[in-house]
């Protein structure tokens, strides 16, 4: 089984990360991967982007050095109403979005809230997958947020930049990824990369998911196609 896809990576948008979206594509490119998502952080956090930047993508080719590049954010979850910080018109134009709890945007509540604001979440008709789920700050109700994302056909993803930063994902994210192979959940694995050397890193991915016994039919990074057919069900993607 191999990733071919990155549904997570910063350009130099957003204030800390260091790489162009022309560098982070020439890196998937020398790995071999097939596609790559632009993901910066939405507008609540400090050194985001502006807005403008999410509504001017379209002008990234579809395609940089043979990779495909899907034009995305990583939205953050503004409220335990599961609100995001991106208005609709914008993510409305955007291939993929990921909806991320970051503790300089919001504050951690109690299980039960951030289990009520991942469900909000799910509902979000625009928000494809749920962002770093297994960081221990922001613990929910693990059989309750899954099924949900089962009932509504989205994504979890399995990151693993967390495994470096979110001290204590380690064991969340095992638990939540042998939950979505029970429940039939589908995932996506990003490397968060904030520079270009990052991009397609997924070392502690590729173990926690060989530890599993993960069913490849239900990793969506493994082609590209397979990943835009899941995505066209809903959204207009033209790549
Ligand atoms: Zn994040
Ligand atoms: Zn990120």
């Amino acid at each position: 089984m191999e990733l071919l896809i990155d549904t997570h990576c910063h350009s130099v948008a957003t204030g800390h990360a260091y790489s162009t979206i022309q560098e982070l594509a020439e890196q998937a490119a020398k790995k071999g991967l097939e596609m790559i998502a632009i993901t910066d952080h939405g507008v609540a956090m400090v050194d985001a982007p502006h807005l403008w930047h999410f509504g001017n993508l379209k002008v990234v080719p579809r395609e940089i050095y043979g990779v495909k590049i899907l034009r995305g954010v990583e939205a953050n979850i503004i409220d335990m109403d599961g609100n995001i910080d991106m208005p609709e018109e914008y993510l409305r134009r955007l291939d993929w979005v990921i909806a991320s709890f970051h503790d300089v945007c919001i504050k951690p509540g109690t299980i039960e809230q951030h289990t009520h604001a991942w469900i909000k979440v799910i509902e979000n008709p625009y928000v494809d997958a749920l962002g770093h789920s297994g960081n221990p700050v922001f613990t929910y109700n693990f059989d309750e947020v899954l099924r949900c994302v089962k009932d509504f056909d989205k994504l979890v993803e399995i990151n693993n930049h967390s495994f470096l930063v979110r001290t204590g994902s380690e064991i969340n994210c095992k638990i939540i990824a042998q939950k979505c192979k029970e429940l039939g959940v589908k995932i996506v694995v990003g490397s968060d990369a904030h520079i270009s050397f990052d991009v397609g890193k997924f070392d502690k991915v590729y173990q926690l998911l060989e530890e599993v016994g993960m069913p490849e039919e239900l990793i969506m990074n493994t082609s590209a196609q397979k990943l835009l057919d899941y995505l066209k069900k809903r959204k207009n993607i033209i790549i």
